[in-house]
């Protein structure tokens, strides 16, 4: 069996290692149209912040280790179209500019994205930049250390804006962080959680600028130096711009069924609409836990690489469904550690859900262990269907990492609990680590005289 993979990040990867694990002998070809197979965009952060001193380690895998396994890895190499009937490829080649055809028995595409550009004035002035992949990557973390560099615009306050703040933040550069939405991280956290936040990145001269829409952008010689929009003007050395995400799809409309924004329509096996053709990654749509499986867009590289196990499977032969996502994710700003999963208060008209929601707050540890021994104030928000109890998603913070109750509240949502089963749950208590109810367990508790 052949099996071509198309894309290097976390998709094809994972992809790449099930054909591996399952089936050795598979013929596998494994394409990447960049000059580096495997980068992790996940840790660039800590690449720019220099706790990962060389560009090269943010990754899983080098070529030479994968060609020490047999796959046959070919970079700089794009796969530009495919003949579903004559099960090809068409490669080209940028290294010398060469053309050819490549058949294969099976495909998995994981093409994933590109950041998307604003389009308004001036958006090709020089040091706009965005980032994902190494090439930003690099260029940022010389950003890091420019001595013309004062004052950096994020546009965008999602998860990767907030990380581009904080590393400019903590290079000692004034940041703005704007936004189209009326607060940071919207989509991620309610309001409680994200006004603390917010006087965090104040507190870290980091300002946000909430509620605005970009008009334009203003330079000199050719550079950016000014953000306009339509509440006021920002000084800008340099403006990264993370405000959402194209899929790279564009060469595969004639091709495939794409969604009306480009993303691949796949089934719950990962197959698009072209047999032994599959798709996976940030080009697709996942299907979503609270709302029983409808398809959502969340953008993650866990669920790239859930997809990339299951794709590869099937391409193997075993029918495998992937299993729905509660869209969890985790993250630290500055002193705080927040983690979210499933539907909250702020993103439930998104979904034909009905919402209720608790909110508690209690210490990390018992109240007699003192502050500078580990223990903090935690944060947790349960929401849940007011009528039936079931749990449909949580949002948790802390200055000490609590995050991981959103893995069991995610397993909770998937697995369709309810407050009663969480109110009571066995989970341990050890001083060291939490109270004798664990968070999980006072806010069920608390929900269940708040819905009575
Ligand atoms: P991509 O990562 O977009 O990779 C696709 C690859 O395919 C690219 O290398 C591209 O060059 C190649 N390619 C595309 N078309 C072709 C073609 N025709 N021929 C050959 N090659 C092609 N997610 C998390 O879960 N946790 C995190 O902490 C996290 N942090 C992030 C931080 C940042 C700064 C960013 C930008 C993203 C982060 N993400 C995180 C999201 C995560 O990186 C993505 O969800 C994940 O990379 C998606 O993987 P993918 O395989 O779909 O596609």
């Amino acid at each position: 069996m052949k099996v071509i993979v198309v894309g290097s990040s976390h998709g094809g990867y994972e992809a790449v290692r099930e054909l591996l694990m399952d089936e050795p002998d598979t013929e596998i070809q494994w394409y990447e149209k960049g000059d580096f197979i495997s980068f992790l965009s996940c840790g660039m952060q800590l690449y720019l912040e220099g706790y990962v001193k060389n560009v090269n380690d943010v990754s899983y895998a080098s070529e030479d280790e994968m060609r020490a396994k047999g796959v046959s890895v070919f970079v700089e190499q794009e796969i530009t179209a495919i003949d579903p009937d004559n099960h090809t490829v068409h490669v080209v080649n940028h290294q010398d500019g060469s053309k050819r055809d490549e058949t294969y028995d099976k495909l998995i595409l994981s093409p994933g994205a590109v950041p998307a550009t604003l389009p308004v004035e001036g958006n090709d002035l020089e040091n706009i930049y965005a980032m994902r992949g190494r090439d930003w990557a690099i260029k940022l973390k010389q950003k890091t250390v420019d001595p013309d560099v004062h004052n950096v615009v994020v546009v965008g306050a999602g998860y990767i804006g907030i990380e581009a703040a904080e590393v400019f933040a903590k290079a000692g550069m004034h940041v703005t962080v704007i936004d189209v939405l009326p607060r940071m991280l919207a989509t991620y956290l309610d309001e409680e959680f994200t006004d603390i936040l917010t006087k965090e990145m104040e507190k870290n001269n980091v300002k946000a600028a909430p509620g605005q829409n970009i008009q334009r952008f203003e330079g000199k010689d050719g550079k950016v130096n000014k953000v306009v929009t339509d509440q006021a003007t920002y000084d800008a050395d340099l403006v990264v711009v993370t405000a959402g995400i194209k899929p790279n799809t564009k060469w595969l409309e004639d091709t495939l069924e794409l969604t009306s924004g480009g993303l691949i329509q796949i089934d719950d096996y990962l197959q698009t609409s072209v047999s032994d053709v599959y798709a996976i990654g940030d080009a697709t749509l996942v299907k979503f836990a609270p709302t029983d499986g409808t398809p959502a867009r969340i953008a993650l590289a866990s669920n790239a690489r859930r997809q990339g196990r299951f794709a590869a499977k099937n391409a193997l032969g075993y029918k495998k469904a992937v299993p729905s996502v509660s869209g969890s994710s985790a993250l630290s700003l500055f002193d705080y550690k927040f983690a979210s999963t499933g539907v909250k208060e702020g993103t439930a008209s998104d979904y034909d859900v009905d919402t209720m929601s608790t909110l508690v707050t209690d210490s990390y540890r018992p109240p007699f262990v003192p502050e500078k021994h580990g223990n903090a104030k935690v944060y947790f928000k349960l929401t849940y269907d007011p009528k039936t109890t079931r749990i449909l998603g949580a949002q948790i913070m802390s200055k000490e990492d609590v995050t991981q109750n959103m893995n069991v509240i995610s397993l909770a949502v998937q697995e369709k609990l309810t407050l009663e089963d969480l109110a009571y749950a066995d989970f341990f208590f050890q001083p060291d680590f939490d109270r004798p109810w664990s968070i999980i367990n006072v806010g069920a508790q608390q929900a269940l005289r708040d819905v009575e």
